[in-house]
C-alpha cells in the first residue's frame, strides 16, 4: 500500500467526522457538502501536516500562508454559488483547495494569485485533478481581473481593510462578492450584493485570514 493510498484510507472516516460538522455548524447545501467530501485535501499541503487534513482548522502551507480552514471554505462556496454562477473572480489561490471545491459548481473560475510557486503548484495540483475550467493570473487581486470583468460572483480569500473599489466595478447585475474585511485578528465576513446602483451588504460572521497584500512578488 503507498502512503498515498494509506492516507486515503483513514481519511474515509475522518472526512465524514468533517462532514458532519460542517452539517451540525449549518452548512446546509449537499453540494458544496459534497466538493468537501470529495476533494483530497491532503493532497493541497506539505506530506508533514497531512494527517490533520481533515481537520476543520487552517494549516500553514509556507511562504506564511495558509490553507484555509473547511467550514470557512464551504461557507463562502455556499454564499458565492446561490444562483449557479458562470463567471466566477477568486482572488487569493493559495494552494488551490477553494479553487478545487469551487470549479465544478460553476461555469468558468479566474484566480489570481501574488505569489508565483504557490500559482505554479496549484495550477500543476488541479490539471492532475482533471479541473480544467480555471484560468490562472499572476497578479495583484487588488485591481480585480478587469479584461474577464463583468463577474457574476467573485471570492477574495485573503483580508483588504476595506473593500478594494476595482472588485466592486467588476460585479455584474446581481453579482456577489464575498470577502473578509477588517485588520489583522478581527474580520468579518460579507456578501455584498450589486443591485443596480447600490451594493446591498450582508455579515456572515467572523473570520480569520491572511491579509491581502499590495503588489506580486
Ligand atoms: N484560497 C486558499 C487560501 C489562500 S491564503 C485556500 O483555498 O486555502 C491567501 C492567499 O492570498 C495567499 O496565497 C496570498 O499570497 C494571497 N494574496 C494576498 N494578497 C493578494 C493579492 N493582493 N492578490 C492576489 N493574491 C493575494
Amino acid at each position: 500500500m503507498t502512503p498515498q493510498h494509506g492516507i486515503g484510507m483513514t481519511s474515509l472516516r475522518t472526512r465524514e467526522r468533517l462532514i458532519q460538522r460542517l452539517k451540525d455548524q449549518g452548512i446546509r447545501d449537499a453540494r458544496v457538502l459534497d466538493r468537501i467530501r470529495n476533494v483530497p485535501r491532503h493532497l493541497f499541503m506539505d506530506e508533514a501536516l497531512s494527517t490533520r487534513a481533515y481537520e476543520d482548522t487552517a494549516l500553514p502551507i509556507g511562504l506564511g500562508q495558509t490553507i484555509s480552514q473547511p467550514y470557512v471554505v464551504a461557507r463562502m462556496t455556499e454564499a458565492a454559488t446561490i444562483g449557479a454562477p458562470k463567471r466566477v473572480l477568486e482572488i487569493g489561490t493559495g494552494c488551490g483547495y477553494q479553487t478545487a471545491v469551487l470549479a465544478p459548481l460553476v461555469g468558468h473560475v479566474y484566480t489570481i494569485e501574488r505569489l508565483a510557486p504557490l500559482l505554479d503548484k496549484a495550477r500543476e495540483r488541479l490539471a492532475t485533478m482533471g479541473i480544467d475550467n480555471v484560468s490562472f493570473r499572476h497578479g495583484d487581486g487588488y485591481a480585480g481581473w478587469p479584461e474577464e470583468a463583468p463577474f457574476d460572483a467573485i471570492i477574495v480569500t485573503a483580508a483588504p481593510e476595506v473593500i478594494p473599489k476595482a472588485l466592486l466595478e467588476q460585479l455584474a447585475e446581481n453579482g456577489r462578492l464575498v470577502l473578509p474585511v477588517g485588520p489583522d485578528g478581527s474580520q468579518e465576513l460579507l456578501r455584498v450584493t450589486r443591485r443596480g446602483k447600490e451594493y446591498v451588504r450582508e455579515r456572515i460572521g467572523f473570520v480569520s485570514f491572511v491579509p491581502l497584500v499590495s503588489g506580486v512578488a
